[in-house]
């Protein structure tokens, strides 16, 4: 075995072949979106080619997608204050502890205007705790943008998007959807879960690094006021030329992961389920984070006692395995997971926490080949333990 095992598709999934098929013919195709002669239509009909199948990817209108530079930036222009509805104010955001940096940062929120909101320790929201948030601000004449991920990042944990959003409409919020992770994974229909806005990003289903969109259900609600100004592109929601290239590549992207989400599914499932057996009669004391919690197919989130990430990651790198630990950190450097935390995991363990995920092109090789890796680490990992305490 030469190669390397690529296991951390929930950081960047390879690039479809759909995709860089749909963005070499962009980039040869002159033509800026907004000029009206042949080449300028051209490239705008590429583009809302590639809206079209964006939208269809989650059961929406393509009228209703602006393209953004990805799911960071289509989450912060949704979490705007007094957005997306302009009949009442909305003062406040409810998110999730376990969200993505992007939506924990809270957008174009003050710091003391976000109510954090508790997950269980299976990583699951907690329904009550929200109703109670809601009606709270209810009771103080506002209403609240609440923003809760479909599925977990580190975790995999799949989110009760639908019966929030009941919980949130009740009391006449608004829920914005990051479903970064998810779509591709399971399938995602924006009006099945009444999200009002939903966030997604090309790069984790196959698509080029650096396009996202973030998707409204319905026009009665109108989009956020534009972070980028200073055009009319996108409907006046994000000014600036198009990336078109991206955005073909998006929605190739989009295309094939719907067309193969049940055998993709199938296909990661039936791998996780492998790896974590396996890796289970290795380490027979190992932690998989909400095993039992309904997770997405392609996520392995564990920890052994006594062995730290920071050193597994290094060994398993070294032997040709790529794997993160928790969360991708954007630093390069390996932070405590805010997920775990708020799930009241302990932070002894939690520190050894190494995430797995697998993806379509992922191989039964690269599962052996993780197992091997990981065989071997522990292994001298317990030699160096041994030795210590002699
Ligand atoms: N939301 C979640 C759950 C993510 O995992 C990520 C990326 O890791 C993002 C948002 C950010 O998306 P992007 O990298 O396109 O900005």
């Amino acid at each position: 075995m030469s190669e390397r095992a690529y296991l951390d598709w929930n950081a960047t999934a390879p690039l479809r072949a759909e995709a860089r098929a749909a963005i070499l013919v962009a980039m040869e195709t002159l033509g800026n979106p907004s000029s009206v002669h042949r080449e300028g239509r051209g490239a705008r009909r590429m583009m809302e080619f590639a809206r079209e199948q964006v939208a269809a990817l989650v059961g929406a209108e393509p009228r209703n997608v602006v393209f953004t530079s990805g799911g960071t930036e289509a989450s912060m222009l949704a979490l705007t204050p007094s957005a997306p509805s302009a009949d009442a104010p909305i003062e406040r955001l409810m998110v999730s502890t376990i969200e993505h940096a992007s939506v924990r940062a809270g957008g174009r929120f003050a710091a003391n205007a976000i109510t954090p909101i508790r997950v269980f320790g299976n990583g699951a929201v907690d329904l009550d705790h929200l109703a109670e948030e809601l009606s709270a601000e209810r009771a103080r004449g506002g209403r609240a943008l609440v923003s809760l991920m479909a599925a977990n990042n580190e975790t995999g944990v799949i989110q009760p998007v639908r019966a929030v959003a009941e919980i949130v409409h009740a009391a006449g919020s608004l829920l914005h959807v990051d479903a970064v992770q998810a779509a591709g994974r399971i399938a995602i229909d924006i009006n099945e879960m009444q999200a009002d806005l939903l966030t997604v990003s090309a790069h984790k289903i196959g698509g080029p690094q650096g396009v996202g969109a973030l998707i409204r259900r319905d026009e009665s609600l109108s989009f956020p006021e534009p972070l980028i100004k200073g055009g009319g592109q996108e409907r006046g929601s994000r000014a600036g030329t198009e990336n078109v290239a991206g955005i073909a590549g998006f929605g190739a992207a989009a295309a094939a992961a719907g067309q193969r989400l049940e055998a993709e599914r199938a296909h990661m499932a039936a791998l996780r389920d492998r790896l974590e057996a396996g890796l289970l009669g290795i380490s027979p004391d190992a932690v998989i984070f909400s095993r039992a919690a309904e997770r997405v197919p392609n996520t392995t989130l564990f920890a052994v006692p006594g062995v730290k990430a920071e050193t597994a990651l290094i060994a398993l790198d070294l032997d040709g395995v790529a794997v993160s630990s928790g969360a991708a950190c954007s630093s390069g450097k390996v932070a405590p997971s805010h997920v775990l935390a708020a799930m009241g995991v302990d932070a002894a363990l939690a520190a050894g926490a190494i995430r797995v995920s697998v993806g379509y092109a992922t191989h039964e090789s690269d599962i052996a080949r993780f197992l091997q890796a990981w065989r071997k680490c522990i292994a001298a990992l317990g030699k160096g333990r041994r030795e210590i305490a002699a």
